[in-house]
């Protein structure tokens, strides 16, 4: 019996407002510990909690962005349950009537384009954390009652590579939107994993269980792997799947059981009796409509209409939102589109790997680029000073016009001075030089490239080529 594999996601993203969801402490990551809490996150008799209106803001522009309906009242919804790490003991949620429903993501997979559905899209507010020490473990309540959007999908994937495509679809939305950083290594974007695993063709679900703790890409493809064989070892040995919540060790690349699955009524959920239900207005809803950005896809397709870039080139520049402003700010002053595409997909994208740097925090200002595509095009340097320069920026924050000269980089423009560097090469070089008169273009290449290191790299590689061609022959 040959088997498939069935998953749904529930992916919850911090969002970017100043302040919590329900006080006005700051929101943002890090801090010191118990520095950024007040009575209301910290749940203290007495108080009450005051909904943010820019959290339903960036809920509603993630609704709109993924094709959901807006629902016009929404709820809010208590879900108790006691951990140290909820000062509360419950969290406020949505259960009933979630801000967003019914939307979809398109992803591409080797079979082509597939829509991932999106059941529902809630807010909620986050719970603080466990630091366990050798001592005992603390608590930090600084990420208590920071905001959530919980994205749930429908169980639409058939494996990793659909799961992944559809994180970095969700998380290229969401940045360019602004409404989160989707870090998945600082805990900004989680995804949990259900899964389940039925006999191939069948349309009835398996027993599922819910994988927690893939704190990368590379955790989530493992344990999906690893979950559906064991599922399907299982079954094969005549055993049952247990409904599960099941966490990941990222250590012994397995996951373990932690508990058995809890079901919605073991949370004794009830309408949040503190915040009265949310209206949301037709001119809410339009104002924030039209002030979207314009969408990774819709970008995807107008650089490869307008600007004449490859599907290829178009959604590796696309896909990062810092990226895009780098690049868009860099057309600004720039008119050869294809150029500055080229620069970005290989020298900036390289410079940011090798150093490890976050797309965010890109040290190298637009202009820089401009100046260095600018000279190459004007003859003024060659492309290989010009990478050498584009690194200096990069590191050190050279001026370009500044470090070329003071570094007498800028290339040779007296004929004088490359004729004769040329004629004393073909006079230094009688073996490479009676090769190529034999028919070895390739000892032509040698040729140039030792002119090209007497001139110290400063000539222009063509130039050179072609007087060592007149000459020669
Ligand atoms: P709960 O809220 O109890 O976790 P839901 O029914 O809301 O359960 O589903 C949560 C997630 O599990 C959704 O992403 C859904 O698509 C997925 N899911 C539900 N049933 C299955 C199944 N049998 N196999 C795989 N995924 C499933
Ligand atoms: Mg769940
Ligand atoms: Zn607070």
């Amino acid at each position: 019996m040959s088997f498939e594999t069935v998953i749904g996601l529930e992916v919850h993203v911090e969002l970017l407002s100043e302040t919590k969801v329900f006080c006005t402490c700051k929101s943002e990551f890090g801090g010191k510990p118990n520095t950024r809490i007040c009575e209301i996150c910290t749940g203290m008799p007495g108080t009450l909690p005051r909904l943010n209106e820019k959290v339903v803001e960036f809920a509603v522009k993630t609704g709109l962005a993924t094709d959901c309906e807006i629902t016009k009242i929404t709820r809010f919804d208590r879900k108790n349950y006691f951990y140290p790490d909820l000062p509360k003991a419950y969290q406020i949620s949505q259960l009933y009537l979630p801000i967003c429903r019914n939307g979809h993501i398109e992803i591409k997979t080797e079979n082509g384009k597939k829509i991932i559905g999106i059941h529902e899209i809630h807010i909620e507010e986050d719970a603080g954390k466990l630091i366990h020490t050798e001592s005992g473990t603390l608590i930090d309540c600084n990420r208590c009652g920071v905001p959530l959007l919980e994205i749930v999908t429908e169980p639409d994937f058939s494996g990793a590579d659909e799961v992944i495509a559809f994180l970095e679809a969700l998380r290229s939305t969401l940045t360019y939107l602004g409404v989160s950083d989707c870090k998945m290594q600082e805990g900004s974007m989680r995804a949990d994993v259900n899964l389940s695993v039925r006999s191939a063709g069948s349309r009835e679900l398996g027993t599922r269980t819910e994988m927690k703790n893939l704190n990368s890409f590379h955790d989530i493809a493992d344990a999906v792997k690893s979950e559906a064989a064991r599922q399907i070892a299982l079954i094969k040995s005549g055993e049952a799947v247990i409904q599960q919540t099941r966490r990941w060790d990222a250590d012994k690349r397995e996951s373990y059981a932690m508990r058995s699955k809890e079901a919605a009524n073991d949370y004794r959920y009830f309408p949040e009796p503190d915040i009265p239900p949310i209206d949301i207005s037709e001119s809410f809803i339009n104002r924030i409509n039209s002030a979207l950005p314009e969408l990774p896809a819709a970008k995807k397709q107008r650089y490869m209409n307008e600007l004449g870039l490859s599907g290829y080139d178009a959604s590796v520049l696309t896909n990062d939102i810092y990226i895009v402003s780098f690049f868009e700010a860099a057309l600004k002053d720039c008119n050869s589109p294809k150029e500055v595409a080229n620069w970005v997909l290989g020298e900036v994208l390289r410079l940011l790997k090798d150093s490890g740097t976050d797309s965010k925090s890109n040290p190298l200002k637009p202009e820089a680029l401009v100046k260095i595509i600018e000279m190459v095009q004007s003859g003024k340097i060659n492309r290989n000073t010009g990478k050498t320069v584009l690194e200096k920026a990069f590191y050190d924050g050279v001026d370009v016009e500044r470090y070329i000269s003071e570094n007498g980089l800028s290339l040779i423009t007296d004929s004088d001075v490359i004729e004769s560097s040329v004629e004393a090469v073909i006079a230094g070089n009688e073996k490479s030089v009676t090769d190529y008169k034999r028919g070895k273009t390739a000892a032509l290449g040698y040729l140039v490239g030792q002119t090209m290191k007497a001139l110290g790299g400063r000539a222009d590689a063509n130039e050179i080529q072609k007087l060592l061609r007149e000459l020669l022959n």
